[in-house]
This record gives structure tokens, C-alpha cells and sequence, in this order.
């Protein structure tokens, strides 16, 4: 049969342009293959084409494609590639009678520049009936061949673009996020994208195990997972080819610029080897991962020493407000407990040269309790003796498992100079419940308080033993209070006159503290001039003042706070009048000093508001105006 030989490979050339198409998803390589060895088979009238083609890795030949649905990749002959390259090009001829390939009538060797693409087999020729000139087939084997070179530079081309479009996909987000999970998942996601057939871990150092959905490991460093360990230390990828366990694994650093993160796990069924591009690609990933990574942790890191900066700047802050002690403390174990996620908090403090100690008002309930002894004790044993504070994360002391146990527990001495004068208890029932962050965050705030907390028990202790008011000179409060119990206890009765300066505000407004602060002086020094050296003249508080008269009748009592009323008006410069409020005790009647206290509260409160300049009593429950 004559044929037109050019005809042929034009047609088999337009075919094959017809192959690639575009539109549907170009490179759907099992059917652009199925559909050129069709095109062969039609073209040369042949029953079955089978696509052989070379695997570099293995250096072997596999069935890639075949219009035979029933080949198996068992039936590849066994032949020498190198062999087959040198017998090709030395005898300059596609065509052979290949070892291995007796099952087909015609074997075409596809080449490309010297190298072996693969072997293209055709069954069920009539060839002696339809003979092909040698240079027909050479000339389609040639064809074939640059086509198949060219599809797969184009698949490769194609697959990377994809790749890439992946990449920046991916660091794009990678940059818009700050949350280490974020990136984490981020990572495995794309990866699966990438590569389906693969499996993914990631080894952290950190503890990073809260996305339970996420295939995180821990990289521990005993680990017997060597190539782990050294891609994490070297900070290079590691390769790890396992001819037993059929597969080969990567381990791609998670590099940032101050350290490696972590380490990527990736693991390939059936390969051997790794190809070059791959390795390529999963680094840059894991590069950038590494780098998104460290963003996200120094973000978070500066994130939190801001919140822990706010929190000891607000709670000095707070110390330094002048707050009564009772106060402080309560302010500090709420913020302790809120920061923290403390259930207990509790402040010791050594009193009587460290013999005894005593819990600060403002501790949790529990420290108050019988149950708190054990904890308190065992601290203060290891405070003492270590002079350190404690972290621990799984503390046993009770043996007795019906009481509550504290398994979590800081503690911190307070020392000042040099001095330990107590220490702060936190407790938590969960074990490891505090991080070493929170624990180094509360010794630096408690280092920040200590100072203010003693300063602030100091000038109670004080205020409690000062006798007199230093700016009036007059007694102070606290004296006159025991004066009063102490009177109440000995005498038959005893006056009590509060008295309240009139309009102060006004004088403070007008002249200034400075002129206030004098009249208030000049007010206690005609309160000491006309009273006795057995009387009390005390300041009770701001422009409060008070005057207990022991054994003193009522109408004498009267008298006393109206001839100080006569005198405040006449002496005080600038000129203010004072209002007076009386009560009145004698033993027959049963009384206490908070009543005493009360009646002359009211009495001066009704002076207030019926004019002021006025003396008033509360005889138990009746008012007397004595003006
Ligand atoms: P009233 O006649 O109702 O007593 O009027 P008042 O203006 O005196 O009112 P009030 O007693 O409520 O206010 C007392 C003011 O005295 C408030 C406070 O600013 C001022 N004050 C309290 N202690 C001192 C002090 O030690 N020195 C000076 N300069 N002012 C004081
Ligand atoms: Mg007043
Ligand atoms: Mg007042």
C-alpha cells in the first residue's frame, strides 16, 4: 500500500495539536497521554500502544500510559537503561528488538537529546501485510518524542506556577496574621493542597499542643529521631530514605531570623528519593513559615509584656494612692487572682522578730482556715531556709485526699533592705497550672510592692501608737477613744462635745489650706485653753474636733461648749464660729461609747441644720437646743 509518508506526520502532528487542550484543564496527564498513544495507534493501525517511560529516581521503566486497560506495572521488563542510550545512539536507530519487550510487534525508543524518555510499544501490527518504511517510524518516534518532552516541560512549568501561586498565597497570609496557630494550620493546609498523597507533622519545641486539630509533635531532645534533632539544630533540611518502610521522609527547619521554631515532618509513601524541586519548594515554605512564625511569637511576647507592664504600673500606682492597708491587700489578691487565674492568694508577714506570722487582711478566705496551716508552714520553712521563692507545679503535702489540695504553688518572699519580712502565697488546685512567665511576672511585682505594703503597715502600726495630732497637738482620735472606754469603765458619768467648724469649705476657698490649717490650730488652742488638764481635747478627724469631759455633769459640759462657742467667735482670725454637738452618760442608765458617739453625732448634726453657731444636745432621744 502507497502512502503519502508527509501526510501521515502532518496528521499525526495536527492530532496531537488537538490533545492539548487548555480549556478543560490542560494537563490531565493520564488523558493527554491515553489520547496521543490513540492517536498513534489509529494513525498506524495498530491494536494496542503502551507508553514506557523512564523514571529517573529509580532509573527504571514504568507503564505510564497505556490504550490497554488491562496492563499491570509487574509486566516491566527488566532492562539496562544505560545500555539502551549507548546502543541508540551509537547505532543511530529508534528501532530495536528490545529484551523484555518479545509480547509486542514493534518497539520505538523515545529520545531527547541523547537521553532516554521512554520506550513507546505497539502490539497487533500486521506489519508484513502493511509494511512501514524505516523512516516513517523514526520520523513519528521523533515526533512522539518532542512532544512528550514538550508536555512535560510544560507540565513542570505549569505545576511550579501553581506551586508559587500556593507560596505567595500562603506568606501573604502568613503576614496577615499574628496568631501562631494561624500559621500553623496554614502550613498543613497548603501543604495538603500541594501534595495530597503526603503526611504532615509538625515537631515544635514549644508547647504548642492547644489546636487539637492539627498534627503538632513534640520535638523532644532525647528523642531517638536523630534527622529531626539535626535539621532543628543545623537548621538545614534533613533527608531520611527508609527502603524498609518503603517511604522517605524530609524534615524542612522552621527557620526565622533569631532561631528555628520548629521542624516540618514530611513524609512521601512509595518514593525513595525526594526530587530536587520538591525539596526545594518545602523549605521555602517552611522558611517562611519559620519567619511567620517568629513575627507571630514576638508579637505575642510584646503583647504580653505590655499587659504585664500595665499590671505593675496600675497596681504601684494603686500602692502609692495611699489606700488603708486592709484595702491594698484586697486591690492586690484581685489582681493577682484576675491576671494570674489564682484560686488562693494569700500575704504572710513575720511579726514579733519573725516568731509568729500573721495573714494580712485582704487574703483569700482560705488562708483564714485551719487547712491553709499546712501550706503556710511548709513555705515558710523552704522560704527560710533557701531564701528563694517556689515554683511548683504538682505539690503533694496532705495525705488525707478529702481536703482540697493545692497541687500549683508560687511563692515569693517580701524582703526590704536586705530584710524577709514575709512572703505572698498563690495557689492553684489544677497541677501546672501557672507558666514560668506568670511566675516570673508576680515576682516582679511583688518586688514592686513590697516597699509600699510595709510602708503602708508602718504608718498604720504608727498611726495606732501616736498620742497626739501633730498639727493640732491636740490628742489623737485612737487615744481618745481608749480614754473614753477606759472613763466609762471607772466614772459615775463623763461628757462628750463634738464640735464642727462652720462653713470651713469657704475659709479653705477664700484664704487658702495654709490659713485653714491655722484656723483649725487656733480653734484647738482655745479648746485646750478652757478646758482641764483631766479633760481630752482630741482631734477627731479633718475640722472635727472633740472634747471628752470625765466625771463632768451635762449643764457643766453645756456651759464648757458654749463658752468655747463664745470664744471661737470673738478670737478666731479669720473670723468663723463653731456648731457643737453634746451627749451625756451616767452610770445609772445603761450606755455604750458608740451610743455616747451617736447622740453627740446627731446633736451636732441637728446644730448644722438649724442655723450653726449653736450648741445642741441628745439626751437619749430628746434634743435640747440650748441657744
Ligand atoms: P459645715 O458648716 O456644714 O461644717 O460646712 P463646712 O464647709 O465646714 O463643711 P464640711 O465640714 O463638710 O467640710 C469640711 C472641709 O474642711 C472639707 C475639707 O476640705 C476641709 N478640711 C478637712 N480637714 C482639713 C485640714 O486638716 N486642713 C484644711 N485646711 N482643711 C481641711
Ligand atoms: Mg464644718
Ligand atoms: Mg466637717
Amino acid at each position: 500500500m502507497v502512502r503519502n509518508e508527509h501526510e501521515m506526520i502532518i496528521k499525526l502532528k495536527s492530532d496531537l495539536l488537538d490533545i492539548i487542550d487548555i480549556e478543560n484543564g490542560f494537563f490531565v496527564s493520564d488523558d493527554l497521554l491515553k489520547n496521543m498513544l490513540n492517536a498513534i495507534k489509529s494513525l498506524i493501525n495498530a491494536e494496542e500502544a503502551t507508553l514506557f517511560s523512564l523514571n529517573n529516581c529509580k532509573n527504571q521503566l514504568l507503564i505510564e500510559a497505556s490504550t490497554s486497560e488491562k496492563l499491570e506495572q509487574t509486566n516491566c521488563p527488566q532492562i539496562s537503561i544505560d545500555a539502551l542510550e549507548v546502543e541508540a545512539i551509537q547505532s543511530n536507530s529508534l528501532l530495536f528488538k528490545l529484551p523484555g519487550f518479545e509480547a509486542y510487534d514493534l518497539t520505538m525508543i523515545l529520545m531527547n537529546n541523547d537521553s532516554l524518555l521512554g520506550i513507546l510499544a505497539i502490539k497487533g501490527r500486521e506489519e508484513e501485510a502493511d509494511p512501514f518504511s524505516h523512516s516513517i517510524l523514526e520520523a513519528i518516534c521523533q515526533q512522539i518524542a518532542k512532544f512528550l518532552n514538550n508536555i512535560r516541560i510544560l507540565a513542570k512549568t505549569d505545576s511550579e506556577e501553581k506551586r508559587y501561586k500556593q507560596l505567595f498565597r500562603v506568606t501573604e497570609k502568613f503576614h496577615s496574621s499574628m496568631n501562631m496557630d494561624d500559621v500553623l494550620g496554614e502550613i498543613i493546609h497548603t501543604l495538603q493542597e500541594v501534595y495530597p498523597t503526603f503526611t504532615y507533622y509538625l515537631l515544635l519545641s514549644h508547647d504548642n499542643n492547644r489546636l487539637e486539630d492539627l498534627p503538632i509533635k513534640d520535638l523532644e531532645y532525647d528523642s531517638e529521631n536523630i534527622a529531626a534533632l539535626q535539621a532543628y539544630v543545623t537548621g538545614t533540611v534533613q533527608l531520611e530514605d527508609s527502603v524498609q518502610k518503603k517511604r522517605s521522609v524530609l524534615y524542612a527547619p522552621l527557620k526565622g531570623k533569631q532561631g528555628v521554631y520548629g521542624v516540618l515532618q514530611v513524609i512521601a509513601p512509595n518514593t525513595l528519593v525526594f526530587p530536587n524541586n520538591e525539596v526545594e519548594f518545602i523549605t521555602l515554605l517552611a522558611n517562611t513559615a519559620g519567619s511567620a512564625l517568629e513575627n507571630a511569637q514576638l508579637y505575642q511576647q510584646s503583647k504580653r509584656l505590655i499587659t504585664d507592664l500595665k499590671l505593675i504600673n496600675e497596681t504601684s500606682h494603686r500602692l502609692n494612692s495611699n489606700l488603708r492597708l486592709a484595702e491594698t491587700m484586697a486591690y492586690m489578691t484581685e489582681q493577682i487572682s484576675h491576671s494570674f487565674e489564682a484560686e488562693e492568694v494569700g500575704f504572710i508577714l513575720y511579726v514579733k522578730d519573725n516568731q509568729q506570722i500573721d495573714v494580712l487582711k485582704g487574703s483569700t478566705e482560705f488562708f483564714h482556715k485551719n487547712a491553709a496551716e499546712a501550706y503556710i508552714q511548709f513555705t515558710k520553712e523552704k522560704i527560710e531556709k533557701e531564701q528563694e521563692s517556689l515554683f511548683i507545679g504538682d505539690f503533694q503535702l496532705i495525705a488525707d485526699t478529702n481536703v482540697k489540695q493545692y497541687k500549683s504553688i508560687m511563692a515569693i518572699p517580701m524582703t526590704q533592705s536586705g530584710v524577709l519580712k514575709g512572703f505572698v502565697l498563690v495557689m492553684s488546685e489544677a497541677p501546672y497550672h501557672f507558666s514560668f512567665e506568670t511566675f516570673k511576672l508576680l515576682q516582679s511585682l511583688i518586688h514592686h510592692s513590697t516597699l509600699a505594703i510595709t510602708n503602708s503597715m508602718l504608718r498604720e502600726e504608727l498611726e495606732k501608737m501616736v498620742v497626739t495630732d501633730h498639727l493640732t497637738k491636740l490628742y489623737s482620735r485612737n487615744y481618745l477613744d481608749e480614754k473614753i472606754h477606759l472613763s466609762m469603765n471607772e466614772d459615775h458619768e463623763g461628757t462628750f462635745i463634738l464640735v464642727d467648724i462652720d462653713n470651713f469649705k469657704s475659709i479653705n476657698d477664700t484664704f487658702g489650706h495654709q490659713v485653714g490649717d491655722d484656723v483649725i490650730i487656733q480653734v484647738a488652742g482655745l479648746i485646750n485653753d478652757n478646758i482641764r488638764g483631766t479633760d481630752i481635747g482630741a482631734r477627731w478627724g479633718g475640722e472635727e474636733l472633740a472634747i471628752y469631759l470625765p466625771g463632768v455633769s451635762l449643764m457643766a459640759g453645756v456651759n464648757i461648749a458654749e463658752r468655747l462657742l463664745e470664744k471661737v467667735r470673738e478670737y478666731s482670725n479669720p473670723r468663723v464660729t463653731i456648731s457643737c454637738g453634746v451627749s451625756h452618760w451616767n452610770r445609772g442608765k445603761k450606755d455604750t461609747y458608740a451610743a455616747l458617739f451617736k447622740r453627740a453625732d446627731k446633736a451636732l448634726y441637728v446644730a448644722k441644720q438649724t442655723g450653726k453657731n449653736k450648741v445642741i444636745v441628745q439626751e437619749s432621744d430628746i434634743v435640747i437646743d440650748k441657744t
